[in-house]
């Protein structure tokens, strides 16, 4: 027979667990096919759009990571080499952690904020005010 305290840590353990879910942030998953030998990925623009992000920005991320040359096509990105999933979800998760997550508070209401004077781009948190700076060029 179970105790009263354990009752109220199994409770407490679900409440946490609960709130530890709505906090943290779901990186997006791509959603696509093959057409021939290249991959579309059909949910591009709303990745970008998630994260807040100039899809220019990301597709020239995705692009170099990948090795491959593409283009994006109304709000699909067209990948001319056969790409897994996921392979260009890790990517999404390594653009994720780089330019969208805050290093501090670990939300992505970030913004990119580029200082032209001396080429650094930063990561400016909306939510703690944190600032880090990122690789300018991608
Ligand atoms: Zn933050």
């Amino acid at each position: 027979m179970e105790t009263y305290e354990k009752l109220l840590e199994e409770a407490y353990g679900r409440i946490k667990k609960v709130g530890g879910n709505l906090k943290r942030f779901e990186i997006p998953k791509v959603e696509g096919h093959f057409e021939g030998k290249k991959t579309i990925i059909t949910n591009f623009s709303q990745i970008a759009s998630i994260f807040r992000r100039n899809p220019e920005h990301l597709q020239k991320f995705l692009l170099k990571e990948i090795a491959a040359s593409g283009q994006r096509e109304g709000d699909r990105l067209v990948l001319n080499i056969k790409v897994s999933s996921a392979k260009i979800n890790q990517k999404i998760e390594e653009y994720a952690q780089e330019f969208v997550i805050c290093k501090e508070c670990k939300k992505p209401d970030t913004e990119l904020i580029r200082e032209p004077h001396n080429r650094v781009t930063f990561i400016h948190c909306l939510a703690c005010g944190a600032k880090h700076s990122v690789r300018s060029k991608i």
